[in-house]
């Protein structure tokens, strides 16, 4: 996307995109429309027959907060500024404000006069997303084939008959496929550069040439790696850059397997994975995303001036291996493209081919990208879409699941030394909706909330607070009776102590 069409920050949402119903009185065509299409509901309680009903919640978490500016949470989605001002609309006897207005464009409403949901969704997780959809398949409607029976006798209900899987494909969609038009398309391109081990590049020959003439034809010495090489010692340029970002600056010629400067167009390189099990060709391609411009394979193993004897060598000479860095780089370069089950799947591969010299280390510097995708799992299974989870909690939930894939596999995470145990207790609580929905503090609120309480206690209050709180930090224990409180002072008391001791137990 050019740079000037890009909305990197949150500014650029309210222009665009409104979830709020319009002044009546300002503007009367949008309001109608706006009460017309983009209304969610009424569901809930006043509509439990909604059918965005699953399991008596609203499965598309209407009715939304109030919020007073648009901004994006932890993990990038928008939320969008729905002020409580008043303003509702009335559908089926309800009042329906600012909360169950589904985000909309005012220009595409008033243009289109229909329901169209317009989201932000500019995050780097979208990628991942439009290729998961892809994968998808195409839209799918299940239909129900009455059949027509005789009102007197009983209606036998075989829902395998009744029911059928079947495609539907639209007029619109049909002609596009008809005629062929693209369904996607990537940019830029992405050449697959192909490396290997000194004299080991991949030649083609027919069953019946003759072993001597292939050896001796010059263009069998020249792979498209080989020719990266040479172009170095040619070209001063090409020397700046490694061989995966060479395609951005170089174009390949096939025909006479060179490297030719780019002078139009763009691409980017791809190196592809290697079993650390194969040795040396592995460590090669550690080094390729590291060393610039070598001109032999002699130069690509030489650190700071010493020529090491073997790949392997100069990637500990760099400092690469003996601290699983290439394991930590291996994850979040595969972060960018795999789910977070594929990256658990992926660390527990590494454990499990004891590549690891220190797992822990590598824990320590890739949880966070292995927890992808188990706070939202965590959200779907307690239906609590605002449910969050402090570091501890995401951790112990990543390792369980890790743990799953060893078990499957016969082994544990209790072989591998130092690597931290999940806490059994802590993952069975935390699928319980009830005790998570408990534990789900807001410190900051909860401290101000705080604060401004106590601030407001007598001095008598105070001195008793203060000994109550001194037995519980001291974990001394006891029964205190507080006497001769004013009765409506008691609830806001108590609640003092709850705070402070929530606060105190996280
Ligand atoms: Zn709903």
């Amino acid at each position: 996307m050019h740079p000037d069409s890009k909305r990197p920050t949150v500014e650029y949402i309210d222009p665009i995109i409104s979830a709020e119903i319009p002044n009546i009185n300002e503007e009367p065509e949008l309001y109608s429309l706006v009460s017309e299409f983009m209304i969610h509901g009424p569901c809930g309680a006043e509509n439990m027959n909604c059918p965005c009903m699953v399991d008596r919640q609203c499965s598309k978490n209407f009715p939304k907060q109030f919020c007073n500016h648009s901004s994006v949470d932890n993990n990038g989605y928008p939320l969008y500024m729905r002020r409580n001002n008043g303003y509702f609309v009335e559908k089926s006897g309800v009042k329906l404000d600012n909360r169950n207005v589904v985000p909309y464009n005012k220009y595409l409403l008033k243009r289109y006069q229909a329901h169209i949901n317009v989201e932000w969704c500019n995050q780097g997780s979208s990628i991942k997303y439009l290729f998961k959809y892809i994968n998808k398949g195409p839209d799918r409607a299940t239909v129900a084939v009455d059949i027509n029976t005789d009102s007197h006798q009983e209606k036998v209900v075989d829902e395998i008959k009744d029911y059928y899987d079947c495609r539907y494909l639209s007029a619109c969609e049909a002609s596009w496929r008809i005629f062929k038009y693209d369904v996607h398309y990537r940019y830029p391109s992405v050449m697959r550069l192909p490396f290997h081990l000194p004299n080991q590049q991949q030649l083609i020959y027919a069953a019946d040439d003759d072993i001597d003439d292939v050896l001796e034809q010059p263009s069998v010495a020249a792979s498209m790696f080989t020719s990266w090489m040479e172009c170095n010692k040619i070209n001063k340029d090409a020397r700046k850059l490694t061989y995966v970002e060479f395609p951005t600056k170089f174009v390949w010629k096939a025909n006479h397997k060179l490297w030719k400067p780019r002078k139009i167009g763009r691409s980017i390189g791809r190196i592809h994975s290697v079993s650390p099990k194969l040795g040396e060709i592995y460590f090669l391609r550690i080094l390729l995303n590291k060393v610039k411009g070598p001109k032999s394979f002699e130069e690509i193993r030489t650190v700071n001036g010493e020529e090491f004897p073997t790949f392997r060598d100069a990637c500990y000479a760099l400092g690469l291996l003996d601290d699983d860095k290439e394991y930590v780089e291996a994850i979040k370069e595969a972060s960018h493209s795999g789910s977070g089950f594929y990256l658990r799947f992926l660390f527990a591969t590494m454990l499990m081919s004891d590549s690891l010299g220190r797992p822990e280390f590598v824990w320590e510097n890739t949880w966070q990208l292995l927890s992808d995708g188990i706070l939202y799992n965590q959200q779907r299974t307690l239906k609590s879409p605002g449910l969050t989870l402090n570091e501890d909690q995401l951790k112990n939930l990543t390792l369980f699941e890790i743990e799953q894939i060893l078990l499957r596999n016969n082994t544990s995470l209790k072989n591998y030394n130092k690597m931290p145990y999940p806490d059994t207790d802590m993952v069975s609580s935390s699928t319980n909706r009830l005790i998570t929905e408990e534990l789900d503090y807001d410190i900051p609120i909860l401290k101000k909330e705080f604060d401004r309480m106590f601030h407001a206690l007598t001095n008598e209050q105070r001195n008793i607070f203060i000994d109550i709180m001194t037995t519980v930090n001291d974990k001394k224990g006891g029964v205190f009776l507080c006497m001769d409180m004013v009765e409506q002072a008691k609830p806001f008391f108590g609640r003092r102590y709850l705070q402070q001791l929530d606060v105190k137990v996280i």
